[in-house]
């Protein structure tokens, strides 16, 4: 904790550097390291999965087109792949606040080109005892800067994380349904029609959707998903 203290407060006193390889750069990243992150420049526009084609285009991959998911529109600008991976585990697991601040940055990069922007944003709870071991939420972390840059309410008091989950990418498909199954409670009105939820990384779609699934239940008519990154 001393530590991760000590490199937030440093890299608020010496901004001016890349996170990746410390040449001079303005915004925590330089110009050939940002060429060369790894772009989801093809996902699917529901689900965010990569997709293999190059046609150009707005595509829908073939689970979605027959399985239509509860979320509407996925916005997830990069591939779980080093060096995103490296950030987010950082962000995620040593506290580095600075760089859940970088990956907020360059997901609303990505967000600026976008047209229709949501009314609201939700960020993806933690169970409570998650949260207490970990000391902050990082879908929050990220939803904040994207609010005030956005000018979007933040709302993060309605939806709850009521059960603890598995880690979904170690279950086959029926096994996921089942754990994710219940494990969110929306316990007010949402004050809004499109909404997008915020994460760090979609795995397999299953958490985003079912929270998706109970915000329409409670009368939101669009559901969007503003991620980091998106696994293969
Ligand atoms: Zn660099
Ligand atoms: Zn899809």
């Amino acid at each position: 904790m001393v530590y991760s203290c000590i490199n937030n407060i440093l890299s608020l006193l010496y901004p001016d550097h890349c996170r990746l390889c410390d040449a001079p750069a303005r915004a925590g990243l330089c110009a050939g390291c940002r060429d060369e992150l790894p772009y989801n420049s093809q996902g699917c526009r529901r689900c965010g999965l990569p997709l293999t084609l190059t046609l150009g285009g707005e595509l829908v991959c073939g689970h979605c087109l027959q399985h239509p998911p509860a979320v509407d529109r996925s916005l997830i600008p990069f591939l779980y792949a080093a060096p995103i991976d490296r950030l987010i585990g950082q962000f995620k697991f040593s506290g580095r606040l600075a760089q859940g601040r970088l990956l907020s940055r360059l997901l609303g990069d990505h967000l600026e080109r976008q047209a229709t922007l949501p009314e609201l944003l939700i960020p993806v709870p933690l169970h409570p005892s998650r949260l207490r071991q970990r000391g902050y939420n990082q879908a929050l972390e990220l939803a904040r800067p994207l609010g005030r840059r956005f000018a979007i309410p933040l709302d993060h008091q309605s939806c709850h994380r009521i059960r603890h989950t598995r880690p979904q990418h170690a279950l086959n498909k029926r096994q996921r349904r089942q754990n994710i199954r219940g494990a969110f409670q929306v316990s007010q009105p949402i004050a809004a029609r499109h909404v997008a939820l915020v994460d760090d990384v979609v795995t397999t779609g299953d958490t985003v959707n079912e929270l998706a699934r109970q915000l329409k239940r409670a009368g939101v008519v669009r559901v969007d998903v503003w991620a980091v990154a998106r696994t293969p």
